[in-house]
């Protein structure tokens, strides 16, 4: 990697990249990487980051780090209304952002800074950039079609369709094909006019942008991006999956659980089902008992990632009935945090119970492993319809939450000719994103373009 780097450097003159990731795993996870990326093309890299969640920078001994304060704690905020946190960013951000990138430009001697690069949803920086003169591109984190579902949403919301009523959640939204009214990816949060605001902000800053980055590929998402290049009109650059160029484990906020793969080593292929909801979706006692129970008599080996905080009003484990896991003698392992890009590429691994967080959903269609979707909020709610009406590669636990369903829906994935299916048809997508990054690929192509266009400033 380091002599392609030094190539790189040695034919193009040294130019530097700012990037300033939303302090969230999902969104920490993706920018870290394409910062890894960039940088393997020959282009320095300085990260802002607030103090909320900051990257544990030892990882990135190649990478600039600039801490900013955020004021977070004293607002009281968490990850429990993520729009608020958004919100409080965007306005607590300001001042020390615009600092922070105005003492960078002016201190910058040899290399001179030729972008800067934040999430799609800082929508408080299109006019820092603007005021020091310095071209802009947002990078997505989310999928191409649920982007253009956040856009839809923005436009039903100014037609007065929300709250949407039960009679409607099955009708189709003309403006998204295979979507129905109650995959529209609504966020709660603690005034709802808020959410509406932020879609709004972020769809005008993005169109306002230099240009546009997909943790997606071509080939995924042909349609939406073609609507995409309609409606938008702007630089494009589908780049993904980021994290087949560099893993996430160095992006981390949690220590990752070594004990899993240990574990599924000693599973037969194929056998295990990997359950994981993600950094920030939570349920309640009766939810996770639930789940608890479905994952027991389904009769599957599974590996449980249950974070500290999943079970709302709990540390860890304490809803489980005494001698849960005991047991189940050795047919399950409960992790708080797995090396998840490791686990989905076990040969042990056969199926993932996921909330289809965008990072998670690349990542299991990488590793060819089905899924079973859980959705709970915003884009995790289409990228479920993609998963299991479009591509067709999962099972949409769709009902409430039941130990019965739960039960059918891994036996399905796991051990009948349904998940087969599944697997047959992810593999095939598999393939297409092993061909998409290599030389000539679409995913390849549309980086290399990137790189020139960056230079191009
Ligand atoms: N992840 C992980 N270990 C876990 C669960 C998740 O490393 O036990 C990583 C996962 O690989 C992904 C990210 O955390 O890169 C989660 O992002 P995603 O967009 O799927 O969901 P979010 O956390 O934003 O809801």
């Amino acid at each position: 990697m380091e002599n392609q780097r030094e190539s790189h450097m040695q034919q193009r003159k040294k130019r530097r990249v700012v990037l300033f990731p939303l302090p969230l795993q999902g969104h920490i996870n993706p920018m870290l990487q394409l910062a890894n990326i960039l940088y393997d093309k020959g282009l320095s890299i300085t990260v802002i980051h607030t103090n909320f969640n900051s990257p544990n920078t030892c990882n990135y001994p190649h990478f600039d780090f600039c801490s900013i304060p955020d004021g977070l704690l004293e607002g009281g905020a968490s990850t429990s209304d993520v729009i608020a946190l958004i919100e409080l960013l965007n306005v607590n951000c300001v001042v020390p952002f615009r600092d922070c990138l105005a003492k960078l430009l002016s201190n910058v001697e040899e290399e001179s800074i030729a972008c800067l690069i934040t999430d799609t949803v800082y929508h408080f920086t299109q006019p820092v950039a603007d005021s020091l003169k310095l071209p802009w591109i947002v990078l997505r984190t989310s999928s191409i079609s649920s982007f253009l579902a956040f856009a839809a949403t923005s436009l039903l919301h100014e037609k007065g369709y929300f709250p949407i009523q039960d009679s409607e959640a099955e009708a189709p939204v003309q403006e998204v094909p295979s979507l129905r009214m109650k995959d529209i990816p609504i966020i709660e949060t603690h005034d709802a006019e808020n959410f509406y605001q932020l879609l709004v902000r972020s769809m005008s800053q993005t169109k306002a942008s230099s240009g546009l980055i997909w943790n997606s590929f071509q080939e995924l998402e042909q349609d939406a991006l073609t609507t995409l290049q309609r409606d938008f009109r702007m630089r494009i650059f589908p780049i993904g999956p980021f994290h087949k160029y560099f893993p996430a484990s160095s992006s981390s906020l949690l220590s990752q659980d070594k004990s899993s793969i240990s574990w599924l080593d000693k599973q037969a292929p194929k056998s295990v089902l990997y359950v994981s909801f993600g950094s920030i979706a939570a349920v309640n006692e009766t939810e996770f008992l639930e789940i608890a129970w479905g994952l027991a008599n389904s009769g599957v080996p599974f590996l449980w990632v249950v974070r500290p905080g999943l079970v709302r009003g709990f540390e860890w484990l304490e809803p489980l009935p005494k001698g849960f896991l005991e047991m189940l003698d050795g047919r399950a392992h409960v992790v708080k945090w797995a090396p998840q890009q490791e686990v989905l590429a076990h040969p042990a691994t056969g199926g993932f119970w996921t909330h289809n967080g965008w990072n998670s959903t690349m990542e299991s269609i990488c590793e060819g492993v089905p899924m079973i979707c859980q959705p709970c909020f915003g884009d995790q709610l289409v990228n479920a319809r993609y998963v299991s009406h479009v591509w067709r590669v999962g099972l949409h636990l769709e009902k409430r939450l039941e130990r019965g369903e739960i039960e059918r829906a891994i036996r399905k994935v796991i051990l009948e000719a349904e998940g087969q299916e599944m697997r047959d048809k992810i593999m095939q997508l598999k393939k297409k994103v092993d061909v998409s990054l290599r030389q000539g690929g679409s995913s390849y192509q549309s980086l290399e373009s990137l790189i020139s266009y960056i230079e191009s400033f």
